[in-house]
């Protein structure tokens, strides 16, 4: 039986295709909006189509952000020789957080998963590799410690140590299995901190 008119029903579905949305969320976000004043859903709505049209990967590290270059990567402040590999834009806005890494980052987009059927070429290696046909000193792999996470950093180790350029790894202390975004500051320097060449 269909409780809800149709246009409700499909509003609820749309919120019910979203991560982390269950079937009540999606009750209560579609009656939310709803209610909300025409002005404020409208708002809402641009601000989404906009985002969608307009943000882009940084065509140096594959972050998401508005402009050709992302802000990190046009600061010469920062240090362009050290790369930090890590699986998407959350994680980079984790290590962000911290204030305390002053290098740059490449944004993997995902991780090798054999399983899921993600191969190398399903992410932004390819990418990483011709960034560091430039002068590099260190790659800092900070991909999750996920089994995906540790078969990727296995993966672009190996690819990378017939260049020369050094290869490290973020500590463990970070919990397996543990999004880096849900980890705290503190953890997430201590990993970083006691990386090792591998
Ligand atoms: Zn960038």
């Amino acid at each position: 039986m269909e409780y809800y008119s149709n246009e409700i029903s499909k509003l609820i579905e749309e919120f019910c295709a979203l991560p982390g949305i269950g079937a009540k969320s999606a009750q209560r976000l579609a009656f939310h909006v709803i209610n909300m004043p025409e002005d404020q859903v409208e708002a809402l709505s641009s601000a989404i189509i906009n985002a969608k049209k307009n943000v882009k990967y940084c065509k140096c590290c594959y972050t998401l952000t508005d402009q050709e270059l992302c802000p990190i990567c046009r600061d010469e402040g920062r240090d362009h020789k050290t790369i930090m590999v890590v699986e998407n834009t959350r994680d980079l806005v984790a290590y962000e957080k911290t204030q305390k890494y002053n290098g740059v980052y490449h944004v993997l987009h995902g991780a090798i998963s054999p399983m899921l059927g993600i191969g190398p070429n399903d992410i932004k290696l390819k990418e990483l590799m011709r960034r560091l046909e430039a002068d590099v000193n260190e790659v800092i792999i900070a991909t999750n410690s996920s089994l995906e996470g540790e078969t990727t950093a296995m993966y672009i180790s190996k690819l990378i140590k017939p260049t020369g350029i050094k290869v490290t790894r973020i500590a463990s202390g970070v919990p397996v299995g543990g999004d880096l975004e849900y980890i705290d500051e503190v953890t997430l320097l201590r990993a970083l901190e006691g990386r090792i060449e591998i």
